[in-house]
């Protein structure tokens, strides 16, 4: 298809040498870092992506990335992780089980070693995204990623809080789609599913409650995300070939890991989902336990027009700035949602500074 932005593609990162570097986690999965560095550079970065996406967020072509935007404001060195929520591997259409305490316990720190191992014992920074900034805090304030320098969270961190409508998606979505309509995984391209199946019906169904634009895949991302028309972003803050390509930004999903959110919803906060699994008896039951001891800087990021974990990093950032007095600060980012802080047409100029400008603070 003409003028199609190739998935996976490295075009939007220039002027860097770019590596893969392949790791495998204590349970068994292969995961991927992905280098691209300029220059040696005291403070590396380590971006992270949400659940469905992947480390494409920070490299799209068609808008100034983040990768882009670090690579040029000094910060030389940056790595973006494909863990197991990531579209570019079948871990999470696959049939599984996977929480994200087992992200917390496998994933980072595995990825971690692998970064390690590469660059010493330079400072590294994350910034993180949605399922991707909860599972890293998770593992953080486990005790699982002893120093890091800095963390930016976007969009949500250990206190998830979501929309009414989205609480009952969480509580009844599993077993409704697992168990009445047979349906593993929901997937943005539903609606070109072959006609008269019911991942067609379903499609056609949530399109006909979404009228704000003709683009199917967006009507099915906002009923699997949050509440909202659209639910993830605001239309205005994307440029018309990212919305129209949000499906290969944001793909099919598997609804196990929504049984997890729905637990820390209800707790209010991070809570490992099985207290009694000895797999993963080295982290707390409750993240929030060792906060005091955490000495990471911590940015939490949310746009004022959240429709995914609304104003989850208000009552976030209320609740550590007790906990930890000095070492978390928040940003609101006016007219933004939860994914267009990584994605939106203008993020290099509205967003990525204020993330610059943070990491700068840690490294003075
Ligand atoms: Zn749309």
């Amino acid at each position: 298809m003409t003028g199609r932005i190739p998935r996976y593609t490295r075009d939007g990162v220039t002027g860097a040498e770019v590596s893969e570097h392949p790791f495998a986690t204590d349970d068994g999965l292969g995961l991927n870092l992905t280098r691209f560095r300029r220059a040696e550079c005291d403070d590396v970065v380590l971006l992270v992506h949400g659940l469905t996406s992947s480390s494409d967020l920070f490299i799209m072509p068609e808008h100034r990335n983040l990768v882009s935007y670090l690579l040029d404001d000094g910060f030389t060195d940056v790595w973006a992780l494909d863990f197991r929520m990531s579209n570019r591997f079948p871990y999470d259409t696959e049939t599984h089980e996977y929480t994200l305490d087992d992200i917390a316990d496998y994933d980072y720190p595995a990825a971690m070693r692998e970064l390690r191992r590469h660059i010493g014992d330079r400072r590294v920074h994350v910034v993180a995204h949605c399922l991707g900034s909860l599972s890293f805090m998770m593992s953080l304030f486990g005790g699982r990623l002893p120093g890091i320098a800095s963390v930016t969270c976007n969009s949500v961190a250990l206190m998830p809080r979501v929309p009414r409508w989205s609480r009952l998606k969480l509580r009844y979505g599993p077993p409704l789609f697992e168990y009445v309509l047979g349906l593993a995984f929901l997937d943005p391209r539903f609606a070109r599913s072959p006609r008269l199946t019911k991942e067609w019906a379903l499609a056609r169904l949530i399109s006909m409650a979404h009228r704000e634009c003709d683009v199917r895949e967006c009507h099915m991302l906002s009923f699997m995300w949050g509440s909202g028309r659209p639910a993830m972003y605001e239309h205005d803050n994307l440029l018309p070939v990212t919305h129209e390509r949000m499906a290969d930004l944001c793909s099919a999903c598997g609804i196990n890991y929504h049984r997890h959110v729905a637990k820390m919803v209800l707790a209010g906060h991070a809570v490992k989902f099985d207290p009694g699994d000895r797999r993963h008896s080295d982290l707390p039951d409750d993240y929030l336990t060792y906060a005091a001891k955490v000495t990471t800087a911590i940015l939490l990021l949310t746009g004022d027009r959240n429709r995914v974990f609304t104003d989850s990093n208000i009552v976030c950032y209320s609740r550590l700035s007790n906990v930890m007095p000095g070492r978390c600060e928040l940003e609101i980012l006016p007219g933004y949602g939860h994914l267009d802080p990584i994605v939106g047409k203008d993020a290099h100029l509205e967003v990525f500074p204020r993330i610059s400008q943070f990491l700068k603070r840690q490294v003075t």
